[in-house]
């Protein structure tokens, strides 16, 4: 079976590792010139960690990842903690996959070195596709056609695949904004800052930071509530003095990181309607150009690789049915990834909070029982997406 993957993100090179593994013909098609990952930090989980593994791929992550200890979660002035769950030897002892920081780029560029060079293919932008039988036809930009059983769209939230399928529709601004900084460790040394996933909420923001690329920069994302977004582009450059700003109050230890960065990028974060429908003929839809999510719940990336590793499965031992694989697909990955979106929207509005007393009745619950214990996670981290079909 012959397989096209476009996009070379963290959803359709994991994919396509998975398809090859499985003994399918697989070539993946990104429009960059090369592989990058804009952004700066990703957390993956032992949902995610588990499949990445098994693909050989343990030295590699290990030398470039960090093994968080823990998550803690603080309040956005005084700093007071209102949940710690583990992260470290705990986890991974119970879900039997490490937790793990990475810097965007290194995870990417690790998932492209294991690809063999000629199933990727870069500077392949997608502009069309055409369903012939049971061919898919792909057109790129640069002239190149690629013809194959089954197409995957792996393209992200501004999917081309998506709109070519499935009509066109613009991914809707969801009223936050991330700043992002990468912040060298010698310059943030005297914050004396824990591996851990730290976490910040206070009224109508929160920050998100850890260690990534071994510990040599400290991944920051400032979230927040924005208003409207009216720029064309996404993604651009900010102002260090405007998060300052936006963060006023906040804890030193906020103030210092952000301080310290060395320039910063404001993201606006988009999301859109369900699909009814993942899937038509032979082309179907992975990660953000399915189902893209908040990020309040670190869980994109992941998903989109639980994604992989489900259709990999299934085309596996439905070879000869590709449109059952498909149906069976959507069927087991559908609810879980909503589920996810849901719960990644709904964090908006908890860490969201401005002090009083709904923001009193949730510092109490998260003190009662965290709901990152390893009690309440186990329906997220135990999951294995390749045999839960
Ligand atoms: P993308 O990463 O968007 O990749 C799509 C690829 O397709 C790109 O390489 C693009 O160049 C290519 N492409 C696009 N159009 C075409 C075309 N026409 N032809 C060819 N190629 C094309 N997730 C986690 O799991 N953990 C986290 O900690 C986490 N943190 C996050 C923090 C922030 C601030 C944000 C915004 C998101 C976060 N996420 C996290 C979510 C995660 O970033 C996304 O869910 C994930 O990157 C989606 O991967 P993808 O491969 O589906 O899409």
């Amino acid at each position: 079976m012959k397989i096209a993957v476009i996009g070379g993100g963290i959803g359709g090179l994991s994919a396509a590792l998975q398809l090859l593994k499985a003994g399918l013909d697989v070539h993946v098609y990104e429009q960059a010139p090369r592989i990058t990952d804009i952004g700066a930090g990703i957390q993956i989980s032992p949902n995610a960690s588990r499949l990445l593994l098994r693909l050989g791929l343990k030295s590699a992550m290990d030398a470039v990842g960090m093994r968080p200890r823990e998550m803690h979660q603080r309040r956005w002035d005084d700093g007071r903690t209102l949940q710690r769950a583990p992260l470290g030897p705990e986890v991974e002892a119970t879900f039997g996959a490490p937790y793990y920081h990475f810097h965007r780029a290194d995870l990417a560029n690790l998932l492209a070195d294991a690809l063999p060079q000629d199933r990727l293919h870069t500077g392949c932008k997608l502009v069309g596709l055409e369903q012939k039988g049971e061919r898919v036809i792909a057109r790129f930009e640069n002239r190149a056609t690629a013809e194959a059983d089954l197409l995957v769209g792996a393209d992200g939230i501004h999917s081309r695949v998506r709109g070519l399928v499935f009509g066109p529709e613009k991914p809707r601004f969801t009223g936050c904004i991330a700043w992002r900084g990468l912040v060298p460790a010698e310059r943030i040394r005297h914050l004396a800052i824990e591996t851990a996933s730290h976490s910040w909420v206070g009224p109508g923001g929160h920050v998100v930071h850890y260690w990534v690329s071994a510990g040599r920069m400290m991944n920051v994302v400032c979230i927040v509530e924005h208003g409207d977004w009216t720029r064309e582009s996404w993604t651009d450059k900010g102002d260090v003095a405007d998060v300052l700003a936006r963060y006023e109050g906040w804890h030193p230890t906020v103030r210092g990181l952000i301080s310290a960065f060395p320039e910063t990028f404001i993201w606006a974060l988009h999301d859109r309607a369900e699909l009814p429908h993942w899937s038509a003929g032979r082309v179907t839809l992975l990660g953000d150009a399915c189902h893209p999510m908040l990020p309040m719940m670190a869980q994109g990336a992941a998903q989109s690789i639980e994604d992989g590793a489900a259709l990999t499965a299934l085309l596996r031992v439905m070879p000869d049915d590709i449109a059952g694989a498909l149906a069976r697909y959507e069927a087991v990955r559908k609810p879980r990834a909503t589920r996810l979106q849901q719960a990644s929207a709904a964090n908006r509005i908890r860490f969201h909070l401005p002090d009083g007393e709904a923001q009193h009745a949730r510092d109490e619950a998260m003190a009662r029982s965290s709901d990152r214990s390893i009690a309440n996670i186990g329906w997220l981290y135990a999951h294995d997406a390749a045999s839960t079909l």
